[in-house]
């Protein structure tokens, strides 16, 4: 279960933005409501990145498969 931390602002600044803005977060139940705070770890092959919804500050995830 180890988490190894991963470097978000490494990514492309299009991405960034598109990872920052196409969210869901569980406490609104509303998509695309944008992140801030963005940490990106990887955690069993699966990439994680968390931040806080912009609209309730409530912890937002977002789970990336390694194939794209
Ligand atoms: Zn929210």
């Amino acid at each position: 279960m180890a988490r190894i931390e991963r470097d978000f602002s490494q990514r492309p600044a299009e991405e960034q933005q598109d990872f920052l803005t196409q969210t869901w977060c569980n406490d609104c139940m509303e998509a695309d409501l944008g992140m801030t705070a963005p940490q990106e770890f990887e955690q069993n092959g699966v990439v994680y990145i968390v931040g806080r919804c912009k609209r309730c500050g409530g912890e937002v995830t977002t789970e990336l498969s390694e194939e794209d």
